[in-house]
């Protein structure tokens, strides 16, 4: 079986630093500890085991906002995640007194920043996913964005002021999907665009649409990481590549490739390289016909995950 290790994958430059951020606070010890992640650091509940090894706590429940969140940290240092929080969250850790470190990525700052210098002369509509922590995190900076999370909702959407309308998106959509959405909304208003949607992720994903032809791809990845997600996605969808999205080899079904001659792998910009590199090595020497190259257990431990 032929297997082709695609490129780019794996940590974006938000993510290797964010991941920095967080190693060096464990270092240091002027920081005050307990560190509190206020949601996962990245989308990888492998990198969050990992850091629960070394005393990290990261709130994962997903129902609950950042401002339950902050609620729950009475001491130590909370620390931002890559997706970004709005003003508010910053207020209520200040006001609390809690010592914070931002490790949000530039890229979403730059969405930020986009919408703040629109909002006073436009009326913003958001693309993004309802419960993301980046969408939760942008839509706490106004009262006056408008989300929309897919076609539907913007075939029923209807202006609200008279000012023109500005659109922009989650940094890590397929553009595919945001573009269908802008579309729509076209159809009856003029509006203003800008593509929001990261370089990491844009890459990631035109590296997956020229892909070499395949019998299938593996995306490896998280199920909570969107930019994961849609590299699934749009290789099903723009290069009609079959594609399963595992976490790591241990989810791997030997039947997928009882007929494969060739396989891509590719990964979210949240996968561990090493998780990658293991799932590469078990394909490599995969032969259907040979079950003693069937045992997929993983032997990446949290040192290979976070180094
Ligand atoms: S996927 Fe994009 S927005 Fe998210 S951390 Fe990476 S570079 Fe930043």
């Amino acid at each position: 079986m032929i297997v082709n290790d695609l490129r780019p994958r794996g940590y974006c430059h938000g993510v290797a630093r964010a991941l920095k951020i967080v190693k060096d606070a464990i270092l240091d010890d002027k920081i005050k500890k307990p560190l509190y992640i206020l949601g996962l650091i990245v989308h990888n509940k492998k990198i969050k085991e990992a850091l629960e090894h070394y005393g990290v706590i990261s709130f994962e429940n997903p129902k609950l906002t950042r401002l339950e969140m902050v609620e729950l940290v009475k001491e130590g240092t909370a620390i931002l995640t890559a997706h970004g929080v709005s003003k508010k969250i910053k207020q209520l850790l200040e006001t609390k007194a809690i010592p914070f470190i931002d490790a949000t990525c530039r890229d979403v700052y730059k969405v930020h920043d986009h919408i703040q210098e629109h909002l006073p002369t436009h009326e913003v509509l958001y693309i993004g996913k309802p419960h993301h922590p980046e969408v939760e995190g942008v839509l706490g900076l106004s009262d006056d964005i408008t989300l929309i999370p897919k076609v539907e909702v913007a075939q029923q959407f209807v202006k609200r002021t008279e000012k023109p309308l500005y659109i922009t998106n989650q940094t890590t959509l397929s553009l595919f999907e945001v573009i269908k959405i802008v579309e729509e909304i076209e159809k009856r208003y003029q509006v203003k665009f800008d593509n929001d949607i990261c370089m990491a992720t844009t890459k990631r994903q035109e590296a997956v649409i020229k892909q070499p032809k395949a019998d299938v791809l593996i995306v490896v990845g998280d199920s909570y990481s969107s930019n994961t997600n849609k590299l699934k996605e749009v290789s099903i969808r723009e290069a009609e590549t079959l594609a399963y999205r595992i976490e790591t080899i241990e989810d791997l079904n030997p039947e997928w490739f009882k007929t494969a001659s060739v396989v891509n792998v590719t990964s979210g910009a949240s996968t561990p390289k090493a998780i990658t590199n293991e799932v590469i090595f078990y394909l490599k020497q995969f032969d259907y016909n040979k079950k003693a190259t069937w045992r997929n257990v993983s032997q990446v431990t949290y040192l290979d995950i976070l180094s």
